[in-house]
């Protein structure tokens, strides 16, 4: 049985807010018949520290007990070999997490188990909303004003296992609860459970490997593994693992509203999303743009990494030769020792470092992923006219971000957001490039050979398919229609079939 008491760890601060921690993670699990759980996982983790670095965790179970590992810092540097070895068992789930806090909170670190050692949870998401939550959490006699909202969540399952209620019934009575984005894995003694909100907005898929099953929030992890993709776990859905195999079940009507910012930016560009390959959608951006934005110059220079793609597709298009005109340190990570001011300054230095040679009297054309603040632009264009580029011709492969974002992908507030506050032609100016141009939101869709309506796009248009509550009240010229998210049906159709591939 579970304790509704508290969960470990516990978080020591106070927070600013139910939510003041937006977080892009990565979850993965794994349920199978060999006792190497924890190992894999490590490895699956590895593949999404992309999705956060902020800290790792992992919760394995024997069938007696859940273990627990999770600190600070990337994967490499989390685990030891004696850290695996005390993580025993078939079953397994890890997270990684990257938070917008930039303190050490260790404390809320993921996954999160319970006193008892029964429960494990790691969240990928964010819950704009947990009013209901803390009600019911306040009529439980939880002190809630510590908890941010996978703590919240994860309480939540556990009064219902407290209760009595097995896990699958447990998260299934907390599921109404959950006002907001989750994608999310959870464990007892003995099965592997992954559920969806009812729009799908973060990716979550199901591979198999031997006789185990495995989840992950991008199927890149899988091909590290040596696992095979299934299929995702659909929106709404729950689908438990356990020595009998697999089998799942709507706990609502779904309805596909992947954020389209996996796209633009976060996954890694061999994941496979809603079918498309995330390299290739990448490259038909830069096509488009190559379509819609006509330049003469005589180089096209990605600002590495997330870019690349788009850039390949840019200069295919269009015929202007590539080059790698920017070579980015692939060890700049979060640290938390924290820089000198002369060092922060040089911030985007520390990061890139221009080729001379491939710019020095050239017309370039420069292409990035996304503008969110504005800063990184502004200095890139700064550091590629010291290089001595003729003229600079900056193309972003998405639209103007305009809204704030509440799914968990820690943009900041939409006042901070460029294109919230300045036109086209403005920004162009502050960031002192020859010429700006975005991506149109038509281009973007088309690339991703995917009908419109499958994707949240809330970044781009102000439109929030999951209800965001008050928030709502501070977005400026938010969509009408955002304001208002039907709110599911429970179905509880249960579908005890073994889970088939989506054709
Ligand atoms: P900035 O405009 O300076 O805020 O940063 C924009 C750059 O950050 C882009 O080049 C992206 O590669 C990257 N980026 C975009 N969205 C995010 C995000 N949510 N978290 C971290 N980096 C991001």
């Amino acid at each position: 049985m579970g304790s509704t008491k508290s969960l470990l760890p516990i978080p020591q601060k106070k927070l600013a807010g139910n939510h003041a921690l937006t977080e892009k993670c990565a979850v993965f699990g794994i349920f199978g018949p060999n006792n190497e759980a924890a190992r894999v996982t490590y490895y699956g983790l590895w593949a999404l520290q992309h999705r956060g670095q902020e800290s790792s965790g992992i919760s394995s179970s024997d069938g007696k007990k859940i273990y627990r590992h999770a600190s600070n810092g990337l994967v490499a540097n989390v685990y030891r070999e004696e850290d695996l070895d005390n993580l025993p068992g078939n079953v397994a789930i890890g997270h990684n997490r990257y938070a917008t806090s930039g303190d050490a909170r260790e404390n809320y670190n993921q996954p999160i188990i319970n006193l008892d050692k029964t429960f494990a949870f790691a969240h990928n998401g964010n819950l704009p909303d947990t009013s209901s939550l803390v009600k019911f959490l306040q009529k439980n006699k939880v002190k809630t004003a510590k908890l941010n909202d996978s703590h919240m969540m994860a309480v939540a399952i556990d009064i219902f296992i407290a209760k009595g209620q097995p896990l699958e019934q447990a998260i299934k009575s907390a599921y109404p609860l959950f006002q907001g984005v989750f994608s999310a894995v959870a464990m007892d003694t003995t099965q592997l459970i992954a559920f969806r909100d009812h729009c799908g907005i973060r990716p979550l898929s199901i591979g198999k490997m031997g006789d185990s099953y495995v989840v992950s929030s991008e199927t890149c992890a899988f091909e590290t593994i040596g696992a095979k993709y299934i299929r995702d776990v659909l929106p709404g859905e729950m689908v438990i693992i356990d020595k009998n195999g697999i089998k799942s079940e709507q706990i609502v009507p779904g309805t596909q509203k992947l954020d389209i910012f996996e796209f633009v930016y976060f996954a890694r560009p061999d994941s496979i999303l809603l079918g498309q390959r995330v390299n290739s959608v990448r490259q038909r951006f830069g096509a488009e743009i190559a379509k819609e934005h006509k330049v003469s110059a005589d180089v096209v220079i990605p600002v590495p990494d997330s870019s690349i793609p788009a850039a390949i597709g840019y200069a295919e298009a269009s015929g202007i030769p590539f080059d790698m005109g920017l070579v980015k340190n692939r060890y700049i990570h979060r640290t938390f020792i924290q820089p000198t001011a002369e060092m922060r300054k040089r911030d985007v230095k520390m990061k890139l470092n221009p080729v001379n040679e491939s710019i020095a009297g050239k017309r370039v054309v420069l292409v990035d992923d996304s503008i969110v603040r504005g800063t990184t632009m502004r200095q890139v264009v700064h550091m590629i006219r010291e290089a001595g580029a003729k003229e600079l011709h900056v193309v972003i492969s998405c639209p103007p971000v305009k809204y704030p974002d509440f799914y968990g992908i820690n943009t900041p507030e939409q006042d901070d957001l460029i294109s919230s506050r300045l036109s086209v032609e403005e920004i162009c100016k502050y960031i002192g490039a020859d010429s700006l141009h975005f991506l149109s939101y038509a281009g973007m869709i088309r690339a991703t050979k995917l009908p419109q309506n499958v994707f949240s796009m809330s970044c781009f248009n102000g439109i929030y398919p999951i209800d965001i509550g008050n928030a709502a009240k501070k977005v400026k010229n938010i969509t009408l229609k955002a304001k208002v998210s039907p709110k599911p049906r429970k179905t509880h159709k249960s579908r005890n079939e073994p889970v088939k591939a989506l054709a």
